[in-house]
């Protein structure tokens, strides 16, 4: 279309779809339109502002460490084991999940480019622990094999599996009330106890390695994968509270009694987790530590959620945690990088 004689540009005509809904999809994307949910594009806007890759980080130095033989204590091998055990299943789980399930109920455009992009850096951090494992020429069986053969690894995917795998099955939709909740509490598991709970004993374990200079390029992965992991986290959340907002009737008593005690078993799952990976005091850190840092993500993530802290009175041990979100801050924290990659303007939470 060519400017008009007045030289005023092409008219505009209002859009005339009709107004969406996180559940209900408009019919085809309209990039005008597409803003209903800024928090959603803002958040695509921030992730893809945090590019990185796995190959790009040296491993030459947690090699040399990991093959001297008086390197690492058996206990801190245990740690290195046991975490990419749990965190390969589970960034493999993520990713199907988005894929065939999430991306299927969530039908506002902007939540969708959102998921795409989140789909990706789960592929990414597949590929991190995969990269990890074969350059430390680790036994591929034994890693890959530990959500069947470790009991606390096994807890912690007998927990999330039901309630995750229900957004996958062909015949799921939206649209009933009782398929909304289910839906909802589908989502909380996810964000919350998997991505924003399930995962932190295992993050502040490789990066206690790293802060005390070694396995500093798993650590340095692991400490972008964190970053990630608390938007996802965080991005989970803000779909779940606006689920809230468009369906209040789904936030009753019974349910959010219901969530509670999903929040208990997943403290309890994550603090035998944490018990299992840490038998003994290790790199200053020991297991009760562990447990009370546990209840003290937990009562954010129920803070987050609008629900009572299932933990009342828990507080950081690792106030070192949330320095390890600010990358700038930060910079070259591990000196590992062989790229510079951008951090944005991102204000991080935990
Ligand atoms: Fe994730």
């Amino acid at each position: 279309m060519s400017l008009g004689d007045d030289g005023a540009g092409p008219e505009h005509t209002p859009c005339s779809r009709p107004p969406y809904t996180i559940l209900t999809s408009p019919e085809g994307l309209d990039p005008g339109a597409a803003r209903r949910y800024p928090w959603a594009w803002q958040k695509y806007l921030d992730a893809c502002a945090n590019h990185w890759m796995p190959q790009e980080i040296n491993m030459e130095r947690d090699i040399a460490l990991w093959k001297s033989p008086h390197g690492l204590s058996e206990d801190e091998r245990r740690i290195v084991k046991r975490n990419l055990g749990f965190f390969t299943t589970a960034d493999s789980l993520a990713a199907n999940n988005i894929v065939l399930g999430t991306f299927r109920q969530i039908r506002a455009p902007e939540c969708r480019q959102y998921l795409v992009r989140q789909a990706f850096e789960e592929a990414v951090h597949t590929h991190s622990y995969q990269y990890i494992v074969e350059s430390l020429g680790l036994d591929e069986g034994e890693i890959f094999n530990a959500y069947r053969e470790i009991p606390a690894i096994r807890d912690k995917d007998a927990f999330l599996l039901p309630h995750i795998a229900l957004l996958t099955e062909p015949g799921f939709t939206t649209g009933t009330p009782e398929n909304n909740a289910r839906l909802l509490r589908s989502l909380i598991v996810f964000a919350a106890l998997m991505e924003g709970l399930f995962f932190y004993v295992g993050f502040a374990q490789i990066l206690a390695l790293g802060r005390r200079n070694k396995m500093v390029g798993a650590a340095e992965q692991y400490q972008y994968i964190l970053r990630d992991e608390s938007l996802h986290c965080n991005f989970g959340i803000d779909l779940i509270n606006q689920i809230k907002r468009e369906h209040p009737e789904l936030w009753n008593a019974a349910f959010q009694a219901e969530i509670g005690e999903l929040v208990d078993t997943a403290i309890a799952l994550e603090c035998a987790y944490a018990s299992d990976t840490m038998p003994r005091g290790v790199l200053s850190l020991n297991a009760s530590q562990m447990h009370e840092y546990v209840r003290y993500i937990a009562n954010r993530r129920c803070r987050q959620l609008g629900l009572a802290e299932r933990a009342p009175g828990a507080e950081n041990p690792f106030p070192w945690m949330s320095e390890m979100l600010d990358l700038k801050k930060e910079k070259n924290f591990f000196e590992t990088r062989v790229t510079e990659y951008r951090s944005g303007g991102l204000r991080w939470d935990e």
